[in-house]
């Protein structure tokens, strides 16, 4: 094996207080793609609380994936 790319890295497992379980979280751009929509789109419904965010120290903001595909 050469390959020496580095593991894509799409987020860790943390606990969603919304969802009640561990899950994914991914990037704004992520989210958006997950669902479809524009960033704008998803920081709409993180502004109408609808989807739970993570502050991560020395990263950019995460949101749940969970929360995106559950129907709101
Ligand atoms: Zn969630």
């Amino acid at each position: 094996m050469t390959d020496s790319k580095p593991p894509l890295v799409q987020g860790q497992r943390v606990w969603c207080p919304r969802c009640k379980e561990y899950v994914k979280i991914v990037r704004v751009a992520g989210a958006a793609k997950i669902v479809d929509v524009d960033r704008r789109t998803v920081y709409n419904y993180i502004d109408k609380g609808k989807v739970q965010t993570f502050k991560i120290a020395g990263s950019t903001l995460r949101v749940c994936s969970h929360c995106l595909l559950r129907p709101q």
